[in-house]
């Protein structure tokens, strides 16, 4: 594809006219280059890392009209509406149009006084609109969280698998596609799912080191949450859980306890959550206490913390939203407070919801009670999801590296304990049942199976059930143990063989109380 020498010039000017930035955050250029060349490209930048710039620059300096496909009608028309005020030609269709209103956007973009293009993935694949697009000048075609199309990521949509048809349809047309998802089977499926032609592969920078992680088991909960409030006075946060109940109860209590907080999730009804909103963004409340229903497209840069009050259902998900503290760069604080009901709880939506996309999202839940269970660096852990690595040894920012952790007493001869067990259940059981056999429990299947007569059966019984269930995860994190199989049968590995036999020592958290009160990094 030629790529004439004026779309620089146009590109300059458009910049100027309607963003004023004066310099591009990382990959920017690069991605607005690959529009501009005609070439397909997959750009996975983190929330927040200006991934609207790299297609609405390039729409508004091309001829013709971008289409830019996106999942949610409310993100539509918050970029929508975003894009008007600056004055930019830019209109959506979808299922909250009239016919009427519909017509009147594509006799818009026929007489080119669009530039973009908003549609629903469903919409846009019907067979008359098509048609409609072969019979404009299509500059490209942009695809917004383009994960969706993966069953392997933590939100898959059945309706972006058809979008390959628009490769179909217009051929000559580049498709780029978006995301903040960087897992290596993702990667591939948007490739070939969205059927683009040798895409150039644009994977941005994922560590946010501004940001300090911290994670404990919720044992205190709202106590847990105040404490982080009363670090931080007079600040903006987000307290995110995982059922509107929770949502309801938590924020009142907090308003009792004297904070200015409001609630925020689906059930609420639209008034109420503009206004809560509203509120948050202009600094009348400090805390919104909200499900993840809170947050897409929203662009407050000075967020200081963001607490989960439950565990998020994939790592995508948690770093997401807590990506959504320290925009300005500042730093901030992320805490995310989990117990092992959380974890069932997911368990089950998942099953109820998406079949195809079963597997996918209970690997994603999986990997999200690694990290919660993990002992090491945070930000190692998150950036390794995506695939890549810290360029420093102690991060300085998480509680691993600030050293709040408590380690357990005898670690190697409780890690012995675990693996033996797992070694007498002749390695074809999970972590759930191998935690029952070593705590001593009666469970019928306990009994069933006949684990009472063995020799590793309550070895542990002085232990919390909950802190067993920790230790084979922490275990499972350092590798000693793998779980297998749709059941997540326990393996015991090479190392874990070596912890056997005393030449390699695990390390284990305390009990309970896992954290020790630490002031490192907080505000003064
Ligand atoms: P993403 O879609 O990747 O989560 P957005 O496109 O919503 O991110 O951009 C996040 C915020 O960063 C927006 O407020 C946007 O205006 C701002 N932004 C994007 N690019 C730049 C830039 N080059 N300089 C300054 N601010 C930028
Ligand atoms: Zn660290």
């Amino acid at each position: 594809m030629d790529r004439p020498a004026n779309h620089d010039d146009a590109l300059a000017e458009v910049l100027e006219q309607y963003w004023g930035f004066d310099t591009f955050r990382p990959l920017q250029r690069e991605a607005i280059d690959s529009v501009l060349a005609g070439r397909d490209s997959l750009v996975i930048l983190p929330t927040g890392g200006g991934k609207s710039l790299c297609y609405q620059a390039p729409a508004l300096a091309m001829p013709g009209v971008a289409i830019i496909v996106s999942p949610l009608i409310s993100l539509m028309k918050d970029q929508v509406d975003a894009l008007k005020l600056s004055g930019a030609p830019a209109a959506f269709i979808n299922s909250s149009l009239s016919s009427e209103e519909r017509r009147k956007v594509l006799q818009q973009v026929r007489t080119g006084e669009i530039k973009l293009l908003y549609a629903a993935p469903e919409r846009l694949v019907r067979p008359q609109t098509l048609n409609f697009l072969r019979s404009v000048d299509v500059s490209f075609v942009a695809i917004d969280e383009a994960h969706c199309v993966s069953t392997w990521g933590h939100d898959f949509r059945p309706e972006y698998t058809e979008l390959s048809l628009l490769k179909q349809a217009l051929p000559g047309v580049a498709v780029h596609a978006y995301t903040a998802t960087a897992a290596e089977r993702v990667r591939q499926d948007i490739t070939q799912g969205l059927a683009l032609r040798d895409p150039q592969m644009l994977i941005g920078p994922f560590d946010r080191p501004n940001l300090v992680f911290r994670v404990r088991r919720a044992t205190r909960k709202l106590d847990q949450v105040q404490e982080v409030i009363d670090r931080h006075p007079g600040e903006s946060g987000i307290v995110y859980c995982i059922s509107r109940n929770e949502v309801e109860s938590v924020a009142a209590s907090l308003k009792s306890a004297g904070v200015r907080a409001a609630p925020y999730h689906a059930g609420l009804g639209d008034t109420a959550r503009a206004r809560n909103q509203e509120a948050f963004l202009k600094d009348r409340i400090d805390v919104i206490v909200a499900t993840v229903a809170f947050g897409m497209g929203i662009d407050k840069p000075d967020v200081r913390f963001v607490v989960h009050a439950g565990m998020p259902k994939s790592l995508e998900a948690y770093v997401q939203e807590s990506g959504r503290a320290g925009r300005d760069g500042l730093e901030s604080e992320c805490l995310l407070l989990y117990k092992g009901s959380d974890a069932v709880l997911w368990r089950r939506m998942i099953e109820e919801g998406e079949p195809a996309a079963l597997e996918g999202a209970l690997r994603s839940l999986g990997e999200m009670m690694r990290y919660t269970t993990s002992v090491g660096c945070r930000h190692q852990a998150i950036v390794e999801h995506f695939g890549q690595s810290l360029d420093r040894h102690n991060c300085g920012a998480c509680d691993y590296c600030l050293d709040e952790l408590s380690f357990a007493d005898e670690p190697l001869i409780n890690a012995q304990k675990i693996i033996s067990c797992v070694a007498r259940l002749e390695q074809r059981f999970g972590a759930s049942h191998t935690a029952k056999v070593l705590a001593g429990s009666k469970d019928q299947n306990v009994t069933r199976f006949n684990h009472t007569t063995l020799s590793t059966y309550g070895i542990l019984k002085h232990e919390h059930g909950t802190t067993i269930r920790d230790w084979i995860e922490q275990l499972v994190g350092q590798g000693h143990l793998a779980k297998v199989g749709e059941y997540g049968v326990l393996q015991i590995t090479t190392s874990g063989r070596e912890v056997l036999r005393g030449e390699t020592t695990p390390q284990l958290l305390a009990p309970a109380k896992r954290v020790k009160e630490s002031r490192a990094r907080t505000k003064e």
